[in-house]
């Protein structure tokens, strides 16, 4: 049968909880959700009853950006939702805007002198966030936009917005807690009196941590594993040569191991079960790309730039245009970085990939 005829069950249907309201996904776990202000209009949190040193209260995993709409939902949730208990410590997947906007508010908010409200995240995700939310690094400015330039992006007034974005991911993130409890592959934190074991996931973001916990049979996924769309895997500026999306992959399978019936929680879509079968699908996605990008350079060798029209099959604005670049490098790159392809640069400077 093929793989696309199986659907995902999504155990609570229709439902979604109401903005300021929660829902229970299983014994102790509650669904935010909260409006964003992109095409992506919203991201799933998550609320875990907890228990430290003895103190009753709440983990948070994920934050939203830094925004007073989220602010407001969040002060929401505090006077409807905690049962007058405290949140004891914040959880961070990975460092992106929507997911680690506002730990530094909330870690401030929550913490006394006593008892700190600690920000736990992977130590190469949270120095990225350090970094950037300084403005030094973004996903705009002169180094994208000449980066963009040189993968075949030539329209003066795309390049110009990237170069206007400099202050991007500062604006969503303008600061990152002090101090921060490190999250390892493989280690495990108890939450409320359960086990839930760190899977770091590369290709995302530079070490996105899952949350499994197998006496819930539930999985946290952030960004790694979502219902509907593809998680984005882009090659920055930053990381030129990079093979992201092979890393991608290879962390896919590493949540092959986790039971079929486990229930995911993703970062974005509704909860559901069918881990694997999404797996399939996500592995088919890619290497349906990838074919198609390697036939367009085998007929005529090409940019990432000329791969836009071979990859996404609709008008892209400009936001979409820069996430559609990067991944356009990444499936070029990993084509590349396994000999499928070579790369040599034109007289215009560009990237031109070819069959190998
Ligand atoms: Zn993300």
């Amino acid at each position: 049968m093929n793989p696309f005829d199986i659907q995902l069950h999504y155990p609570l249907g229709e439902q979604l909880p109401a903005a300021g309201a929660t829902l229970e996904v299983a014994p102790g776990v509650r669904w935010i959700r909260m409006g964003l202000p992109f095409a992506l209009d919203h991201i799933n949190l998550w609320l875990l009853r907890d228990r430290i040193d003895g103190r009753e209260g709440w983990t948070v995993v994920d934050c939203c950006v830094t925004r007073d709409e989220a602010k407001a939902q969040w002060e929401q949730i505090f006077t409807t939702q905690l049962e007058g208990l405290p949140v004891l410590r914040v959880v961070v997947t990975h460092m992106h805007p929507d997911h680690i906007g506002l730990a530094h508010w909330l870690c401030e908010r929550w913490s006394s002198p006593e008892h700190p409200c600690r920000l736990w995240i992977s130590a190469t995700d949270y120095y990225t966030a350090r970094i950037n939310s300084r403005g030094d690094i973004s996903y705009g400015g002169e180094g994208a936009s000449r980066f963009f330039a040189s993968h075949g992006l030539t329209d003066p007034e795309s390049l110009d917005k990237v170069r206007a974005r400099a202050g991007y991911y500062a604006d969503m993130v303008p600061s990152v807690p002090d101090r921060f409890h490190r999250l390892l592959d493989g280690g495990s934190l108890v939450v409320g009196g359960h086990a839930w074991r760190c899977i770091a996931g590369y290709g995302h973001s530079p070490e996105h941590i899952a949350l499994y916990c197998e006496a819930l049979g539930v999985l946290i996924s952030g960004d790694m594993v979502l219902p509907r769309i593809s998680t984005n895997v882009s090659v920055h500026d930053v990381e030129p040569e990079a093979d992201p999306l092979a890393a991608f992959l290879d962390s896919l399978d590493r949540l092959r191991v986790l039971p079929a019936d486990t229930r995911v929680l993703p970062s974005h879509g509704k909860p559901f079960i069918g881990l694997h079968l999404r797996i399939d699908q996500l592995h088919a996605h890619h290497r349906d790309r990838l074919a198609e990008v390697l036939a367009a350079c085998t007929e005529r060798p090409g940019s990432a730039a000329d791969m836009l029209p071979v990859l996404f099959k609709r008008t892209l604005d400009l936001h979409q245009t820069t996430f559609a670049m990067g991944e356009a490098v990444a499936h070029l790159h990993t084509l590349w970085h396994a000999g499928k392809l070579r790369r040599q640069k034109d007289a215009q400077g560009v990237w031109r990939f070819a069959a190998a």
